[in-house]
């Protein structure tokens, strides 16, 4: 086929009306262009740029939605005089397909929390946390800090412990069962008792927290006045027993840690309250009963006195018990076993995890598979680090050990 006889085909098709030329996307023929939205059907909303910055990080939030029912927090809407009919109902589509999650969301909290509880309570959902709230407010040294910022502040400082957790350790979002932790903190210890059987399915009448790990992440605690007096000891708390749950969090199988490897679950989770606070405050009771220090507050001070003196409990007998019928004593040595197996070598932490999971090793395997250390081995080892690394001065504020040079 030459050249123009092509030209005269297409002049034909022309001609016979076979070409179609597209119209703007939904739009229909003949509609007339609208001014105020350039014909998409939608024009921005006005938000409230302090408002926006406080949501940053947060997926959903009870109180930002209820501060904008009719837009929830959308920074646009459909154009509320549009003479494009095709783009308005468009857009009016999206508008709604954009809220319906949102509404689903408030709702189905309201009914899991609000209505077990009965009394309003603030609700807001990040990436790997969805938090319950009803302090009215806090205090941080000396400034009030208002129940919606709060709020903000402990899914900032959940998050952050992850973050921290996962750097320490060398875990992603992959070693993960990717189930969000359920964070409940109230006022009150009535509020907490209502709460407490529904998630966690254990009641919560003497402790200021209970938990359900693994498979589901539900935390249920409440600002018990002889546990936390400020606000630092209530993120140290909260640092200790989320901590759990971020570890536990690797495997779809409740409470695996705390039953069969009872040292490495509190270990963990003092390693973590030291690394960022100073002295620890809280543990997981049982037979332990209240949180006190054995010896002193210091307790790599403690530790290093008590082997020195060769009084150190048996390693081999510690790492038997679960973790609520440890001693304040054991606490304290179980903390101590972590230390050493975080400065040799923080990313091994890893592979124990993952050989505690699965076939659920024998701690002599665990050591020889993840550092390379027979039991014999690992306490010599221990023994000389806590000789060398350990001051028997107390020590007050947060305390990071630098790893093995
Ligand atoms: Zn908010
Ligand atoms: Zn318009
Ligand atoms: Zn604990």
């Amino acid at each position: 086929m030459t050249p123009s006889s092509m030209g005269s085909i297409f002049r034909l098709a022309l001609a016979l009306g076979l070409f179609v030329w597209p119209a703007p996307a939904g739009a229909r023929q003949g509609e007339p262009l609208c001014g105020d939205c350039q014909s998409t059907g939608r024009v921005p909303r006005e938000l409230d740029a302090e408002a926006v910055a406080l949501e940053q990080g947060a997926l959903l939030c009870s109180i930002a939605l209820d501060q904008d029912p009719e837009g929830l927090g959308l920074d646009w809407k459909p154009c509320p005089k549009c003479v494009r009919p095709s783009a308005k109902q468009k857009a009016v589509e999206e508008f709604e397909a954009a809220l319906l999650p949102k509404r689903a969301w408030l709702k189905a909290r309201r009914e899991a929390v609000d209505a077990v509880v009965k009394s309003p309570v603030d609700h807001l959902e990040t990436e790997h946390f969805v938090l319950a709230w009803d302090l009215p407010r806090i205090k941080i040294d000396r400034k009030i800090v208002d129940r919606h910022r709060a709020l903000h502040l402990y899914a900032r400082r959940l998050e952050d412990l992850r973050t921290r957790i996962f750097e320490q350790i060398g875990l992603t979002d992959a070693d993960t069962n990717g189930v969000k932790h359920h964070v409940y903190m109230f006022e009150r210890h009535k509020t907490a008792i209502a709460m407490a059987p529904v998630v966690t399915g254990r009641s919560l009448v003497k402790d200021t927290k209970i938990s359900l790990l693994g498979i589901e992440s539900h935390m249920v605690s409440w600002d018990n006045p002889q546990v936390i007096t400020n606000d630092e000891e209530r993120h140290q708390f909260l640092v200790h027993a989320v901590s759990h749950h971020i570890h536990d969090g690797l495997e779809d199988r409740r409470h695996w840690l705390f039953q069969r490897y009872g040292w490495v679950y509190e270990g963990l989770a003092h390693f973590q309250e030291i690394r960022d606070f100073g002295p620890p405050i809280a543990w997981c009771s049982a037979e332990g009963g209240a949180f006190s220090n054995w010896q002193s507050a210091t307790w790599e001070a403690n530790v290093k006195k008590a082997v020195k003196a060769k009084e150190q409990p048996v390693f081999q007998e510690v790492i038997r018990k679960s973790a609520g019928s440890l001693s304040p004593m054991e606490h304290q040595f179980a903390w101590s076993y972590i230390d050493y197996l975080m400065w040799l070598d923080p990313h091994a932490m890893k592979r124990a995890l993952e050989l505690m999971i699965g076939p659920q090793k024998d701690v002599r395997d665990v050591l020889k598979e993840a550092y390379g250390l027979s039991v014999g081995q690992f306490v010599d080892g221990w023994t000389a680090f806590v000789l060398e690394e350990y001051k028997t001065r107390s020590r007050k504020g947060p305390y990071q050990r630098p790893p093995r040079s």
